[in-house]
């Protein structure tokens, strides 16, 4: 676990492998697309919240929410995610809400160029989101599935970014280090990969970028 120093306090970071990330902050818990297909969740801190960053299995995952739901769980889902009940808040690309004090927006998350057999591409634009996370000025920026956009280059000065990498879902190596040095978050995280180079990896980031794998 690794722990920032943010203005709402500190911010612990589990990546449990994938997509999947806890946050831990005042004594809330935040997961983000947990997959019980790379932990098993039981025991694990209940949710005070579940983002959900689209609805592909390896995203969307029952099975791990059972470990960790209450029935005051707050869930942050995109567009086409299956159930929606009173504790589900859809949010589409560029819309905000806050939770807990917390800013938690939806941004683009799509694909450009990578398609499956059939000719669709594996993310269309407008469906999937990634989230910007604002803890008081210090902003966590999770990608979702997504290629290089421009819509990278708006975003605010990112603190920690947790950026995918693998083919044929979301970006190449290369890919994965032009979008991190356009960003230029503090911290990265390599996230939703096969297989990892570090060295690699670290050797194309610009100074100033701190990769955490
Ligand atoms: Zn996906
Ligand atoms: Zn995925």
């Amino acid at each position: 676990m690794k722990t920032f120093d943010t203005p709402l306090g500190k911010l612990q970071v589990e990546v449990f492998g994938h997509a999947s990330v806890w946050f831990g902050i005042d004594g809330k818990s935040i997961y983000a697309d947990p997959y019980s297909e790379v932990h098993d969740y039981t025991g694990e801190k209940p949710a005070d919240l579940i983002l959900v960053t689209h609805n592909h299995y390896d995203h969307y995952d029952e099975k791990a929410y059972s470990k960790i739901e209450t029935p005051r769980t707050t869930f942050i889902v995109s567009q086409n995610v299956g159930r929606v009940d009173n504790r589900y808040t859809v949010l589409e690309n560029d819309q905000v809400c806050t939770w807990q004090g917390i800013e938690i927006a939806a941004v683009e998350a799509y694909n450009v160029n990578r398609r499956n057999p059939a000719g669709a591409l594996f993310h269309p634009r407008g469906v999937g989101n990634g989230y910007l996370l604002d803890f008081g000025g210090f902003k966590v920026y999770l990608a979702g599935d997504t290629e290089p956009i421009p819509e990278m280059q708006e975003l605010p000065k990112i603190d920690l970014a947790f950026l995918p990498k693998n083919l044929p879902y979301t970006m190449t190596d290369e890919e994965f280090l032009k979008a991190a040095n356009l960003i230029k978050p503090r911290y990265l995280y390599a996230y939703h990969y096969f297989e990892i180079d570090t060295a690699a990896l670290r050797a194309g980031l610009d100074p100033g970028i701190e990769l955490m794998n």
